[in-house]
């Protein structure tokens, strides 16, 4: 059991783009001191929070109304698909402070366009007998390096790989008491290895080899250039040692976008090389 100060992690999606409704879309939580930070806002984000709520995590606070402070890995949809629901649904159940969000160039006008999106809503809801406060957004495009600092936690960005076209980000996330790596979506980089010194967890993406075999060339390839597969993420985790190995974001290439989960094929996979703890992450686990 942890005691209210100490850092928790709660995974709120574990899934992928796969609309797998056992799985929501990547959103990973760190609570400090009944404070939630947030790391990328997949579809379902709030229901899951919301969920996680209702099993004891009260940090969240009721309608995750307390949602405040939020950081993107990458822009790719399956990521960001939550992210009106993280603006709207808090505001609307009490959030008075802006949200604070922290991501790649790309984020403030993903942003812009949401809030431009959902005018006509924004307009009813500020006016009137029922008037909110107005619904404010503080997007901050970040670089590598130390991109938040507060007395619960320090948040570095580092660079990860993601194919050659997209600017990606995983998080290295120091708090009084942990260590906290999260990979975002990548293929092995040297920057992530650079970043766990010290890792108490290490969450990371991966994909199994089993699959993979079974697959396309040119959808080996994507897999390759994007993602990590059992056995390099075992390789990491041999390199970086960390305390608790989470898997999670782990996609099926090859088994098809409607195959059975593949958990425990991947985590026999990394299993063969890698002796230390490692687990398969799912939605509303706490570590
Ligand atoms: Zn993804
Ligand atoms: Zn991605």
């Amino acid at each position: 059991m942890h005691h209210n100060g100490a850092t928790r992690v709660v995974m709120l999606g574990t899934g992928t783009p796969k609309p797998d409704p056992d799985r929501s879309g990547p959103a990973t939580a760190i609570v400090v001191n009944e404070t939630p930070y947030l790391i990328d806002f997949g579809p379902g984000v709030i229901r899951r929070a919301a969920a996680a709520y209702a099993k004891g995590v009260t940090a969240f606070g009721a309608g995750a109304a307390n949602l405040e402070t939020a950081f993107l890995t990458h822009l790719h949809s399956d990521h960001t698909m939550g992210y009106p629901d993280l603006i709207f649904t808090p505001w609307l159940m009490g959030r008075r402070e802006p949200l604070a969000v922290y991501g790649p160039k790309g984020l403030k006008a993903m942003t812009d366009n949401i809030l431009k999106a959902w005018e006509i809503d924004l307009a009813v809801r500020t006016v009137g007998g029922h008037a909110r406060p107005p619904c404010r957004v503080d997007a901050h495009e970040i670089a590598p390096g130390v991109i938040y600092r507060d007395a619960n936690i320090t948040v570095t960005a580092f660079p990860v790989h993601h194919g050659d076209d997209l600017e990606a980000y995983g998080f290295r996330i120091e708090t009084p008491d942990r260590t906290i790596v999260i990979s975002g979506d990548t293929s092995p980089t040297q920057s992530l290895l650079d970043h766990c010194g010290g890792c108490d967890v290490l969450i990371h993406e991966a994909y199994p080899l089993s699959t993979f075999r079974t697959a396309s060339p040119a959808w080996q390839e994507f897999r390759r250039t994007h993602h990590t597969s059992s056995k390099e993420l075992a390789d990491i985790a041999n390199a970086v040692q960390p305390g608790l190995l989470v898997i999670y974001h782990h996609s099926n290439a090859g088994g098809g976008p409607l195959s059975a989960d593949t958990e425990d094929v991947l985590l026999a996979e990394i299993r063969e090389s890698y002796k230390g703890r490692v687990v398969g992450g799912h939605d509303l686990d706490i570590f």
